[in-house]
């Protein structure tokens, strides 16, 4: 298995609640680290441009607003196999069909609201990660 990297968001749902360290508690047991971390205030312009890819959803103008709605915690996660593994502890988008013990069952509001997100590929981790970060604010 190789070493990996991935681009992980603790929504603003998550934020607003507080729960940035319980989040990175379930990352760091199964073994991923936080090795780049910030928690910023998306603008509109940033939010449409990350989720471009979802502009023709019904929900992505509301998507673009909850992710505006407060701050978010932009993360760098590294581990072996991190884009799968993430995205299994994070769940399914739904809350309500996420396995228990994932993050979006215990912690995610609703299906818009669903605390996490995770990048689903590799070539989306790359893209993702030099999003929000440099290569000097990467420190593994
Ligand atoms: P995931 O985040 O699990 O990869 P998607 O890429 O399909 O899921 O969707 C991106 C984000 O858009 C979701 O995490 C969620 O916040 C939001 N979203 C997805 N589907 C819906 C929906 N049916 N209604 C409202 N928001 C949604």
């Amino acid at each position: 298995m190789a070493i990996e990297r991935t681009l992980s968001i603790i929504k603003p749902d998550a934020t607003r609640r507080n729960l940035t360290g319980q989040i990175n508690a379930r990352f760091e047991g199964i073994d991923l680290r936080v090795v780049a971390q910030k928690r910023i205030q998306l603008t509109a312009e940033m939010a449409g441009q990350f989720y471009a890819e979802h502009a023709e959803r019904a929900f992505y103008l509301d998507l673009c607003e909850f992710m505006t709605s407060g701050p978010v915690v932009v993360q760098v996660l590294e581990g072996e196999n991190a884009i799968l593994r993430n995205r299994e502890i994070m769940g399914a988008t739904n809350p309500t069909n996420a396995e228990d013990g994932t993050i979006r069952k215990d912690f995610g509001e609703s299906v818009e609201a669903n605390s996490v997100h995770g990048s689903d590929s590799s070539e989306s981790a790359a893209r993702e990660i030099s999003f929000y970060f440099s290569e000097l604010e990467i420190v593994g």
